[in-house]
């Protein structure tokens, strides 16, 4: 499952996007928020824990904000990729202005476009596995 990175040095700014985004998708109850040497993110309802990978933070600024939502998302839903999932991922996306183009099949992500910026799929490949 991979190791939480102790400290990370961004934790506190992706805290806060965590923590605006729960609000919009009215998740009330606090979320803590980690971050992981994994490969894949995750969401767990029980203890109200998302987990985000450090190689989707090092995808940058527009890509973790869209990683958060998606886990968020998770959360206020309690479901996994169905219509009610997506619809408020991307509510919690336009509350930061994000759009979102959704691969042809499946859930995730083939391009985002906002803060300032315009994200595409290189070679990784989003690999997840909610609780
Ligand atoms: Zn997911």
């Amino acid at each position: 499952m991979g190791k939480v990175i102790p400290n990370s040095p961004v934790v506190a700014d992706l805290q806060a996007v965590c923590d605006l985004t729960s609000e919009v998708l009215g998740v009330h109850r606090p979320l803590r928020l980690l971050v992981t040497t994994s490969l894949h993110g995750r969401a767990c309802y029980r203890t109200h824990t998302i987990r985000i990978p450090q190689w989707a933070i090092d995808e940058g600024e527009l890509f973790t904000t869209y990683y958060i939502v998606h886990e968020v998302a998770h959360i206020a839903t309690k479901s996994k990729h169905d219509q009610r999932f997506r619809e408020a991922e991307e509510r919690g996306l336009a509350a930061w202005g994000i759009t979102l183009t959704r691969k042809q099949r499946g859930v995730y992500c083939e391009a985002l476009t906002g803060l300032g910026m315009r994200w595409t799929e290189r070679s990784a490949e989003v690999v997840e596995r909610p609780a």
